[in-house]
């Protein structure tokens, strides 16, 4: 192999693919036997009924057919469908279900992302009903959308949830609905009769739904602003499913452009009314139900597309291998044993694929996790200010203000030595639940579309590497593993629940938010931490790369450009949106580093996996520290760009600038590129070897100040050291680790 292993020697190699052991340590459900069952059983559904529709042709149609509807059968057979129910309602899993979600996306997306789809699009249409519904219609809704015990008559329920309206309407701005309702009728103590009118575009599981969750505005001045409401096929009325979009992706889904006009009672609407003066006054517009939905069904997006690219692994491997079989090579030689694994570049390419993955992965379900902390602390929110008698938006907005201050206080206390701190004020902050809650909602208001917005936006691009590597088998309906369509797919999921600019719009308010930024700082510290022990994970160099992006981000809030406009303002997406992608980079490579050490830490008490440990430890580092590398990359040249490019270059000839050559620069440019220092003298000055600037003024003013940018960003440059020699390791690794005979699912 052409591979240059430098430091091969007592190298711990690595044995086979990871396995369920080692992800169930990573995203740490070791010790959840439920959410295990569940993984297994909708691996088998994935592996089993979705890879054979597609291996047997089923994505060649746009509509719903009944091999297709197969699907649903297997979804409600292996429990798939009742995931998302609580016990009570007839559901098999305790507790917040975000993991659970991410899991079995992943899971169903390894094969296929339209099947994955067609799942989660149920439980979107029950979302709203499950953050925001009322007793009443949690008991009906999900009851019906459990399948049907044994002994049981009935059919099983299916949602479907239509926001997006025919153009102009509603799209990435939600704000500009034309679905409209009217009161039709208010008999005097009786519940009033709505009239629904909403048309829908894209709408998910619209073939076979039989209820839809519908985004609707006022158009009567008896009802109060927008609402959410149920719409049932059977409610007298047109329920009119539309044709099937022609799309190029998923088509394991059925995606319709309905029509909807239907009288139902004012009790659909999503969490229910009072009449105020005789109004009818939704408890939740759209848009607050909608802000709470998405922020969750969000991440099992994101875990797709991890999905996606790990699934990518042993397929490309597999090809490589085998790439040059036969013909001249012979059994016991390098080309046939190695075949394209010859090639150092394959073997790097197929690295970064998979350290994208790892970081998609993290990031997914490290943001899961979150959630399911975060749900218990945000009920207690919602307790507390009912117990209060705080309702209404703006009360809550100004307790939420007093609330901040002792948020950022508990911050500043909690970074602080033990010895060096209030003790008595640390533990009274520590004990209140609004507090934990406001530092919560600060976190997760930037992990959901962090991951929404990297893992499909970024996944989706580096898909393509991975279809590269298959060659022209890659782009066919044959590639192993399905590689082409999973690439195609991914665009899709980057587009729906919000395409790209709908997370960064979010994030460039989120980010900023002081509690959460006091956090960040915490990150870097512990990033810090960690290079001290774990130098190999490219842990400093993420640190580096944070420090970078958070000095940046502060200078731009308070910097001009060339004109004298503030830079980082809401409609300069130019300055803000890359700022929000930088910041993605730096969350995935971090989650990464800390699943990799808690492999490291808890790897050691699995007697399963002791032998191959080390070997995983050395290999998950390694993917750490290329993908690290790789996100400092990335961020210094957002930062540079941004710090650098709002100014105006200055004129050389007249000014000279802090970057002229020194003599010992052109010395040295001079020996590789013969006459260059004449050119180059000619555009800037010469800084003399005593370092006295020829410029008597001094520096140029668009560079003053920036002395502290080129320090952290020629820091975060010299902490790349290494990573190189790290993705040559793991390359390495690639050249030798087992994998099965087949892959486990048709081609
Ligand atoms: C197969 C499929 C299934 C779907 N399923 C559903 C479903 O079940 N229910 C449902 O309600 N919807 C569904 N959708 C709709 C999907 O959520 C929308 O397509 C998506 O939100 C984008 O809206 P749009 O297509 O109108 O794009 P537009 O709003 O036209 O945006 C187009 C592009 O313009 C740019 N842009 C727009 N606004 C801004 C801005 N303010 N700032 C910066 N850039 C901007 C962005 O680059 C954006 O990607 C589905 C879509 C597809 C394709």
């Amino acid at each position: 192999m052409d591979t240059a292993i430098t430091e091969k020697e007592g190298i711990a190699a690595l044995a086979t693919l990871p396995g369920d052991d080692v992800r169930q340590i990573m995203w740490r459900f070791a010790d959840r036997f439920d959410l295990q069952m569940a993984v297994q059983s909708t691996r088998a559904t994935a592996r089993g009924t979705v890879a054979r529709l597609v291996a047997d042709g089923a994505r060649m149609s746009h509509e719903w057919t009944e091999q297709k509807g197969r699907l649903l059968t297997a979804f409600d057979e292996s429990g798939v469908t009742s995931v998302f129910m609580d016990p009570e309602d007839g559901g098999y899993i305790e507790g917040p279900k975000n993991t659970a979600m991410a899991l079995i996306a992943f899971e169903l997306a390894w094969v296929d992302g339209g099947a994955a789809t067609t799942s989660l699009a149920v439980n979107l249409a029950l979302a709203p009903i499950q953050v925001k519904g009322t007793a009443e219609q949690k008991r009906t809704y999900m009851g019906r959308c459990v399948p049907p015990q044994p002994g049981e008559e009935r059919t099983v329920s299916r949602g479907a949830f239509c926001l997006t309206e025919p153009l102009p309407y509603v799209g990435v701005d939600t704000g500009v609905l034309a679905g409209k309702a009217r009161v039709v009728e208010w008999k005097e103590g009786e519940e009033p009769i709505l009239q629904v009118d909403k048309r829908g575009r894209f709408t998910t599981n619209m073939d076979f739904a039989n209820f839809v969750v519908a985004a609707v505005e006022s158009d009567d001045e008896r009802i109060k602003s927008s609402c959410l409401v149920v719409l049932e096929e059977g409610d007298p009325g047109i329920f009119d499913r539309g044709t099937p979009t022609h799309k190029l992706v998923h088509q394991l889904s059925s995606t319709c452009d309905p029509i909807f006009s239907k009288q139902v009672p004012a009790s659909r609407i999503v969490g229910g009314y009072t009449v105020e003066d005789g109004v009818i006054v939704p408890k939740y517009s759209h848009s607050q139900v909608l802000e709470s939905v998405f922020a969750k069904t969000r991440i099992p997006v994101g875990a797709m597309t991890a999905a996606k690219l790990l699934s990518a692994v042993e397929p490309v491997i597999r090809y490589q291998r085998s790439r040059f079989r036969g013909g001249e090579g012979a059994p016991g030689t390098p080309r046939f044993e190695l075949g394209l694994q010859m090639k150092e570049d394959v073997l790097h390419r197929l690295v970064e694929v998979w350290a994208t993955g790892e970081a998609c992965a993290s990031l997914a379900f490290a943001t899961a996790r979150h959630f399911d902390e975060f749900e218990a602390i945000e009920k207690s929110q919602e307790e507390f200010f009912a117990a209060e008698g705080i309702h209404g938006a703006r009360a809550q907005m100004r307790m939420r203000g007093q609330l901040q201050k002792r948020a950022l206080e508990y911050l500043k206390l909690a970074a602080k030595p033990e010895a060096k701190r209030d003790q008595a004020r640390f533990k009274e902050l520590e004990g209140d639940r609004l507090v934990a809650f406001l530092i919560g909602e600060s976190v997760a208001s930037v992990l959901s579309p962090a991951t929404k917005l990297w893992n499909t936006g970024h996944g989706a691009t580096v898909m393509r590497e991975a279809v590269s590597l298959m060659g022209g088998y890659g782009i066919t309906e044959d590639c192993p593993g399905f590689l082409g369509q999973k690439w195609m797919d991914a665009q899709l999921e980057a587009t729906y629940e919000g395409p790209e600019a709908v997370q960064r719009r979010q994030l460039i308010i989120t980010m900023t938010n002081e509690l959460f930024l006091a956090q960040f700082r915490d990150w870097i510290r512990e990033m810090r931490e960690i290079a001290g022990r774990r130098p190999g994970t490219g842990a400093c160099n993420l640190a580096s790369a944070m420090e970078l992006w958070q000095w940046t981000l502060k200078h731009l809030q308070k910097a001009k450009d060339a004109d004298g406009k503030p830079i980082y303002r809401d409609k300069r997406q130019g300055a803000t949106f890359p700022m929000a992608d930088a910041l993605c980079w730096l969350l995935a490579a971090r989650y990464q580093i800390l699943d990799a050490l808690e492999l490291e830490d808890k790897g050691a008490d699995n007697p399963v996996l002791s032998e191959a440990l080390p070997g995983l430890v050395q290999f998950f580092a390694d993917l750490c520290h290329v993908q690290a590398a790789r996100a400092a990359g990335e961020v210094g040249r957002i930062c540079a760009e941004l710090v650098f490019g709002y100014n105006r270059h200055p004129a050389w000839d007249k000014e000279g600038c802090e970057t002229c050559y020194t003599a010992d620069d052109l010395e040295s440019l001079e020996a590789i590129m013969p006459g260059i220092s004449v050119s180059a003298r000619g555009m800037s000055d010469v800084i003399e070897r005593d370092g006295s600037h020829p410029n008597k003024a001094g520096p140029c003013v668009s560079f003053a100040g920036m002395g502290t940018f080129k320090r952290l960003r020629g820091r975060l440059d010299g902490c790349l050291t290494g990573a190189q020699l790290a993705k040559d390791r793991a390359a390495h690794a690639l050249t030798e680790v087992m994998i099965p005979e087949a892959l486990d699912y048709p081609a």
